[in-house]
């Protein structure tokens, strides 16, 4: 594994570590490619409600300032990438493109941590006794995100959790499946989920994404310079690689939004 697509930082306000910090971990360990993608900054249609875990609205000039800068600085030892983690939340996505297209960033990844939204419902997608109907919720939101065509992957597919009816579990994610097949949009296996313990990465999952034949990419997910490129758990996700017969893409194409 040469390459990394999923770092956070500081500024979502629950990860540690400046920039530079997970520049020199990456270097250190060997990767040619890191790039960040922080929690995206929401413009959220109501007063009410405030995110604190991801970057302000008005941290984002920072951090692409400080990217920007480093990528030159370290322009001979690693290739630096600067994108976003994003929620996809239909009702104010075109809002949050605008915002994000003048920095011009290299890619965005889709993180689908709630179902609808976070504004409204707050129904976290690794929250217990998820319903039939929400299962179908966060199938067909992912779907309609990747059909958007601005994702360049689907970070940790598997983060919804469920424990109701294994057969709808099955045909739901193979409804997820196919739809990331068909678009082309890699599906990711998350390091953090493994190190953690969690739920993700699912082997049911990744059998299911493995008989449709989708494309895999590693993710570190690091919330703390350490977690890039852990040779610890970078050996158990080999492992869940290995047992499941996946290979991931050492290089997947950034799609521009
Ligand atoms: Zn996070
Ligand atoms: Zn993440």
């Amino acid at each position: 594994m040469t390459a990394n697509y999923h770092t956070h930082t500081a500024r979502c306000h629950h990860a540690t570590g400046t920039e530079r910090e997970y520049i020199e971990t990456a270097i250190m360990r060997g990767l040619k490619l890191l790039g960040f993608s922080d929690h995206c900054p929401q413009f959220f249609p109501t007063d009410d409600y405030y995110s604190h875990f991801r970057m302000r609205p008005e941290e984002t000039d920072g951090y692409i300032k400080t990217l920007t800068e480093l990528r030159h600085e370290y322009r001979d030892d690693i290739d630096i990438k600067i994108g976003f983690e994003v929620e996809y939340y239909p009702e104010i996505f075109d809002k949050l493109l605008d915002f994000l297209r003048p920095y011009n960033l290299d890619y965005i990844i889709l993180g689908q941590h709630f179902i609808n939204n976070e504004y409204d419902t707050y129904e976290h997608s690794t929250g217990k006794n998820h319903t039939a109907e929400q299962l179908k919720i966060y199938t067909s939101q992912t779907l309609e995100a990747m059909r958007a065509g601005k994702f360049t992957y689907v970070a940790h597919p598997d983060v919804f959790y469920f424990d109701g009816e294994e057969k709808l579990y099955e045909s739901e994610m193979r409804r997820l499946c196919e739809g990331a097949k068909t678009l082309g949009i890699p599906l990711e296996v998350n390091f953090l989920g493994l190190s953690e313990g969690r739920h993700y990465p699912s082997e049911r999952f990744y059998r299911i994404a493995r008989e449709v034949g989708c494309d895999f990419v590693f993710g570190c997910d690091a919330h703390s310079p350490d977690a890039v490129m852990n040779e610890d758990t970078y050996k158990k996700v080999c492992d869940f690689a290995k047992k499941l017969d996946i290979t991931p893409l050492e290089r997947i194409d950034l799609v521009k939004i």
